[in-house]
């Protein structure tokens, strides 16, 4: 670390104890900004790395609910508006018992610069409670949905603030907060993305993650003038990121073998196939049940309580959550040949295994580039529901490649190390130039 990204580190630790995920992000951006802002003083003079990690405003709240016992519940509720220089806030809500104040700043942070990627205009933002959506009925999810949009109502809009999903939170979850807001205000606006079809939802969104994942894989791999045909694709999670990225990768010819969740992973040596992919959906989406589940039913391998890191494998694709690859798991990675790291999931790499990627020089692309399908998806929801319209299938997915393809270009442009792209530094200094000249266009707000 250099010794100015250092000092500015400690003064955000100082003014933000205890935030280590956002300590984590703050560090992991500004540590390739740095050299970019220290070459153009118009940044540090108009204060923007200071005004970057202060939030615009961050909303805390009660939620009070009744489960199915008539027992009175309480959880805590988010929402971080970090930054609308480029548009309205814009970023998923998190359901999960590990949700606290710093997860959603290192979350809400990193969407600012993922949002300036897409070309799209949308600002940055997140949100999410500690409520544990697993084990709860229907009922039970609903009346907490209810309970938490009652709040956060005032506080969003379309032209404000446009929240979708993120872990814990599916169609299931949209659909009973959007009917809370559209009760409380009496208008049918596109106030949330990830709708249902038919309801103001855009075709490809619950899609777009996974498959936007893997074409900007694609243009990854076509640097190297290589393709995702033949390669082995070892994926952790199961959930909507898994999935789409496993339907797309076993599209493209590669061959998946793994999945995980919080319990253990899944080695599938013979490759999932759409049978076993559909058994995922299923298992997932509607019994909600665990992966193990998988192994039992394919008879093969499950890795109790392990990330599926140790495989042997060509392409590697984080999809489950923060920190879940560390400094010795990406050496295995590299060790066992994997050429290709992109992240699905928000962070997945600590620290020291984006420093394996990046010594090792593998194509590793981080979250904030290569899972940005899904906003951008949202974003064209937006879209479309302003103009009163649904884009056919075809436009939205052509759409979708058409951004990673420009996201692609964005990290090449601005992280081209001689013969190698360092697609962290890319990713980083292409999302802030365009917030940081809007934010200095905008004056001291
Ligand atoms: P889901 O809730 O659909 O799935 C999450 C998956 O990750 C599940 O398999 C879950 O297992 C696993 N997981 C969650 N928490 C942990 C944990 N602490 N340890 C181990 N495994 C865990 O979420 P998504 O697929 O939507 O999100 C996955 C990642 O992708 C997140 O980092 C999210 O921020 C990111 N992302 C999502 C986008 C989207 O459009 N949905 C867009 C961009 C990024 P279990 O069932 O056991 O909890």
């Amino acid at each position: 670390m250099s010794r100015s990204v250092e000092a500015f580190v400690e003064k955000v630790v100082a003014r933000n104890p205890g935030e280590v995920e956002f300590h984590q992000a703050v560090y992991e951006v500004f540590d390739s900004i740095m050299p970019y802002v220290e070459k153009n003083p118009v940044y540090q003079k108009n204060k923007i790395l200071e005004r970057l990690v202060e939030p615009e405003r961050t909303i805390i709240f009660r939620i009070t609910w009744v489960n199915d016992k008539g027992e009175i519940q309480v959880n805590r509720g988010f929402r971080v508006q970090m930054n609308s220089a480029i548009g309205p806030y814009k970023g998923g809500f998190r359901f999960h018992p590990s949700v606290n104040l710093s997860i959603m700043k290192f979350l809400a942070f990193e969407q600012v610069f993922k949002n300036s990627l897409t070309t799209l205009p949308i600002g940055g933002g997140k949100g999410g409670t500690d409520f544990d959506p697993k084990g709860k009925s229907d009922n039970e999810v609903m009346r907490f949905c209810q309970a938490f949009m009652s709040e956060l109502f005032r506080h969003i809009g379309p032209e404000t603030d446009v929240p979708a999903g993120d872990i814990g939170v599916g169609g299931r979850e949209i659909g009973f907060l959007f009917g809370q807001y559209k009760k409380l205000r009496n208008e049918f606006t596109g106030v949330l993305t990830g709708k249902g079809y038919g309801w103001g939802g855009s075709l490809v969104r619950p899609e777009a993650t996974g498959y936007g994942l893997l074409y900007f894989v694609e243009e990854m791999l076509k640097t190297r003038k290589e393709t995702l045909k033949g390669k082995i694709v070892a994926i952790s999670g199961s959930g909507n990121v898994a999935q789409y990225a496993a339907e797309k990768a076993m599209r493209m010819g590669g061959k998946v073998v793994s999945f995980s969740d919080s319990n253990g992973s899944v080695y599938d040596p013979n490759g999932v196939d759409e049978k076993k992919l559909k058994f995922i959906k299923e298992l997932k989406n509607i019994k909600r049940g665990r992966i193990k589940e998988y192994a039992d039913k394919f008879n093969c391998q499950y890795l109790d309580g392990q990330h599926p890191w140790g495989i042997k494998c060509d392409v590697a694709l984080p999809c489950a959550t923060q920190n879940e690859v560390d400094g010795n798991e990406a050496k295995t990675l590299v060790k066992n040949g994997c050429v290709c790291v992109a992240e699905g999931a928000n962070m997945p790499n600590n620290p020291d295994a984006i420093k394996v990627y990046l010594d090792a020089k593998i194509l590793y692309g981080p979250g904030k580039a290569a899972n940005a399908g899904g906003v951008a998806v949202s974003g064209l929801e937006m879209s479309q529901n302003s103009m009163l319209l649904s884009w056919p299938r075809e436009e939205v997915d052509r759409r979708l490649n058409d951004i990673m393809k420009a996201i692609h270009s964005q990290c090449a442009r601005y992280g081209k190390q001689g013969d190698f792209i360092n697609y962290v530094a890319g990713a980083n200094i292409g999302g802030f130039v365009k917030v940081a000249d809007a934010m200095i266009a905008q004056g001291a707000i």
